[in-house]
């Protein structure tokens, strides 16, 4: 928020504000939607950060209707476009895209239409767009703005660096006229910079939201054992709602599928390693779906604008805070309250670190990554409330704890075990690097199957009697975080050596103080005191019944449609029916969430599914 943010007129945004009424049935903006679309309005570039779910679009739709000429809108993916444009066209607005998935004759009309001047919004792919053709008869058409979607895909400090962003910088020059809005819901101070050199937006203002989510619930847990089981056990425990479980690899997401199946889950793979069908037939099952669980690689995200996803679980650590706002941020759209749960563990961060160290970028990019890996599990590994360190990391001030994650309502005891370090800090010193955690636990404990005669000889053997092997596995773990302890991937059969010798050796004179963390359960009383979801709307079991046969309408008239349900209504809408009850036209017009569009096509129906309960 800022460089030159110039006093909006108010007219503009009285009639911006009317057109969000009429055609999206919003009352008003929230955050800085109002700002920056008067920015817009006055033909200037902007960049916005908004967070997941706080209204972006709008911030380029309405400036599109309002101002003269073709609105671009540059989105990465395919999935992502078709989804903006049935919910725009749902909502009466003329709206289209040209990517590679719509057919030539649909292509000629869409292209007739923006020749005739009809069409206020197209959505294209970077690489669609930069096609010299592309610009040839696009600098033939009046443009009233370029919104540039996921800006933050222009950098590479970011965490989802897409190489044909970098092209969109040439529209600077090719377009000099037409206001340039580049949006996203995540970047840094430095990633932020980096989007603004890139798209060549220096000068221009900079709105950045706050990036609280506070229908976010979050937790994290270390793993212990089978990461899938714990999964099972925890989508089980949320049943009938709708999910993303993200795992590391295709494998798994597969194994993990199935596993979740055999538990009575209707759970689906997603992967880059499926075919393009496959994957565009579980991309539609899970949007239109009330309860599918998708398990998947994070090929599966960008894009997916389902509003009523109840919980996302890593199954396997993200790769940066970015990604995990980013992934997390996916559930809960509509505002209602859902879950982020984080299985994490030294191993994860060890392969984080080996891969960033394999790759073949500049230094000074792999040391910002790599310390990019470490605040993630400063976050995970931490004791402060989880949400404040996200909004911090991201450079908000004064932020105070959420009162919500598992850090706010649980206990965190720590306890010393300085002593039970040095035991295990040793044991790896004479073991030499060559043995896996197991091996190293059952040296401790003395119980290693077929023991060496050198081994047997060790002055570590057995000493850790003390500790039971689940004890010794957690303060590994806890070594491993601290860098006291070194884990070699090797392909899979991870070998445990020391780490930091300088550290290590503070530990030994007992100058460093190693403790470990016990996490208590929350009280339930202080679980269920949670605050309510932003905007929730409480159903009351009378209304239940109208609400659910709303929801069974919505399904009829999104299947016949083949568009999912939200575009249609959300939730929240069809339970402020249910709750109104509305009797005609006028009072289901009261009711936020639909626009005039809207109202035309589906109020009739809606009003005879209420008059039926009455
Ligand atoms: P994102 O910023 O994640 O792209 P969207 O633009 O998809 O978010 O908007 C998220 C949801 O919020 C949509 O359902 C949208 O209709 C709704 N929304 C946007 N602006 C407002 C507003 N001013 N008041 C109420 N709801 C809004
Ligand atoms: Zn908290």
């Amino acid at each position: 928020m800022n460089a030159a943010v110039a006093k909006p007129a108010a007219e503009p945004l009285d009639e911006a504000r009317e057109i969000l009424r009429r055609v999206w049935g919003h009352a008003d903006f929230r955050g800085l939607q109002a700002q920056v679309i008067a920015e817009v309005l006055a033909a200037r570039s902007a960049l916005a950060v908004l967070p997941t779910g706080g209204g972006k679009s709008v911030c380029y739709q309405i400036p599109a209707l309002m101002r003269p000429g073709l609105g671009l809108v540059v989105s990465p993916l395919i999935a992502l476009m078709a989804d903006q444009v049935a919910g725009l066209q749902q909502a009466g607005v003329a709206a289209a895209r040209l990517d590679s998935n719509v057919d030539p004759d649909e292509k000629a009309g869409t292209w007739r239409r923006i020749e005739a001047g009809e069409l206020d919004l197209l959505y294209v792919s970077p690489e669609g767009l930069m096609q010299p053709w592309m610009l040839e008869r696009l600098s033939r058409t009046p443009l009233s703005l370029i919104a540039i979607d996921e800006a933050h895909c222009v950098s590479q400090w970011g965490h989802d660096f897409r190489p044909e962003y970098r092209m969109l910088g040439r529209l600077a020059e090719l377009f000099p006229n037409v206001p340039r809005l580049a949006v996203t819901a995540t970047a840094d101070a430095r990633t932020r910079e980096d989007i603004r050199a890139e798209l060549r937006l220096e000068p221009s203002a900079e709105f950045v939201a706050s990036f609280a989510r506070p229908e976010l619930v979050l937790s994290a847990e270390r793993k212990r054992g089978s990461a899938q089981k714990r999964v099972v056990e925890l989508v089980t425990a949320r049943p009938g709602r709708p999910g993303v479980v993200y795992a590391g690899s295709r494998d798994k997401t597969e194994d993990i599928a199935k596993a979740l199946r055999d538990a009575g889950v209707p759970a689906m793979a997603y992967h880059a390693g499926l075919e393009k069908q496959v994957r565009s037939d579980r991309l539609e099952e899970f949007l239109e779906a009330d309860e599918a669980v998708m398990v998947a690689t994070i090929a599966f995200g960008m894009g997916v604008d389902k509003p009523d996803v109840r919980f996302v679980i890593h199954a396997d650590a993200p790769a940066s805070i970015e990604a995990y706002w980013q992934e997390i941020g996916r559930a809960g759209r509509d505002g209602e309250t859902a879950e982020g749960i984080t299985l994490y563990g030294a191993a994860d961060m060890a392969w984080a670190l080996r891969r960033i160290a394999e790759r073949e970028v500049d230094q000074d990019v792999k040391s910002v990554q790599t310390g990019k890996v470490r605040q993630l599990y400063a976050l995970l590994d931490g004791t402060g409330c989880r949400a404040a360190a996200v909004r911090r990391y991201f450079g908000e001030e004064g932020v105070e704890a959420c009162g919500q994650c598992d850090l706010c309502t649980g206990r965190i005891e720590l306890s010393d075990a300085t002593e039970a370090a040095q035991k295990a800090l040793s044991a790896a010193h004479r073991l030499g690097g060559r043995f896996g955690r197991g091996r190293l636990v059952d040296h401790l404990l003395g119980k290693t199957k077929d023991v060496s005669d050198f081994e047997e000889g060790l002055s570590t053997w057995g000493i850790g009697q003390e500790l039971s092997a689940s004890a010794w596995r957690d303060l590994i773990e806890q070594l491993l975080f601290e860098g006291l302890l070194r884990e070699d991937p090797n392909d899979g059969r991870p070998l445990v050596g020391i780490g930091d010798a300088a550290a290590v050796k503070e530990v030994f004179r007992g100058e460093r103080r190693v403790q470990v963390q016990h996490r208590a359960e929350a009280p339930a009383r202080t679980r269920k005191a949670r605050k309510p979801a932003r905007d929730g709307v409480a159903l009351s079991p009378s209304d239940q019944p109208l609400f659910e046969a709303l929801r069974a309408w919505r399904a009829r008239a999104a299947k016949a449609q083949h568009v999912p349900p939200y575009v249609i209504f959300h939730d929240r809408t069809l339970a402020e029916i249910a709750q109104a009850r509305p009797g005609r036209r006028a009072a289901l017009a009261a009711v936020g969430g639909g626009g005039e569009g809207k109202l035309a096509r589906y109020g009739d129906a809606v009003l005879e599914v209420v008059a039926s309960f009455a």
